[in-house]
């Protein structure tokens, strides 16, 4: 498993890694300031799921909530 940076908030770094144990990758957001990765379902394409991952978003807990309920929607987990 490579490497990555950890999310300096802590709720969002264990809602990052609650989606990369579903299956779910991540790339770097190079179009944007605030995102801090973006992340990509275990279906990896264009109709695959995927959501932005903020830096500092205004409310690291809703965010981290936000990330886990979009995991939890995700059906094409195949794992
Ligand atoms: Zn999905």
């Amino acid at each position: 498993m490579s490497k990555r940076k950890k999310h300096p908030s802590k709720a969002i770094e264990l809602a990052v890694q609650y989606a990369e144990n579903r299956g779910w990758r991540y790339k770097e957001a190079g179009y944007s300031a605030h995102a801090w990765r973006r992340l990509l379902c275990s279906f990896q394409s264009a109709d695959g799921c995927q959501m932005s991952v903020w830096s500092t978003p205004r409310s690291a807990e809703n965010h981290a909530k936000q990330i886990r309920r979009i995991v939890d929607r995700c059906e094409h987990n195949t794992e």
